[in-house]
């Protein structure tokens, strides 16, 4: 689904990732620039837990327009940059796609897992 207008705007007001995003809603930040934020998921499922969001709202991979794609590369990168910086040297990177491939929150989100016994997110 691509939303626009007033209706982006009151999903983007109540939106857990985007109220993250903005410094509504606290989070535990391990990385964050003008694009993307970088926090530990709420309920790990391995030592490493996180989550790469790209600050704007888009719904989905499912819902990414063909001018969004470089911000999906873009999670990847940061998602790299933030392993190599904390030192991690195995991990998995997942994206959970509409509710039957586990995607809970309706916000664009990559899952960073590393260490331990991983569960799927
Ligand atoms: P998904 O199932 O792919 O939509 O993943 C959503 C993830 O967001 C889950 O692993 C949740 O534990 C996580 N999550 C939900 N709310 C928060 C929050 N306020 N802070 C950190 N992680 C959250
Ligand atoms: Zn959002």
């Amino acid at each position: 689904m691509v939303y626009s207008g007033k209706v982006l705007e009151r999903i983007m007001e109540n939106c857990i990732f985007c109220k993250i995003s903005r410094h509504e809603v606290e989070s535990e930040v391990v990385a964050e620039d003008e694009t993307t934020i970088v926090f530990k998921d709420i309920h790990p499922k391995a030592q490493t837990h996180w989550l790469v969001v790209p600050k704007k709202h888009i719904h989905s991979v499912s819902a990414v327009a063909e001018d969004e794609w470089g911000l999906v590369l873009d999670m990847v990168k940061k998602a790299a940059s933030v392993a190599k910086r904390s030192g991690l040297i195995g991990y998995k990177l997942v994206f959970n796609v509409g509710r039957d491939g586990g995607q809970v929150v309706d916000h664009v989100h990559l899952h960073l897992l590393a260490g331990g016994k991983m569960e799927l997110p």
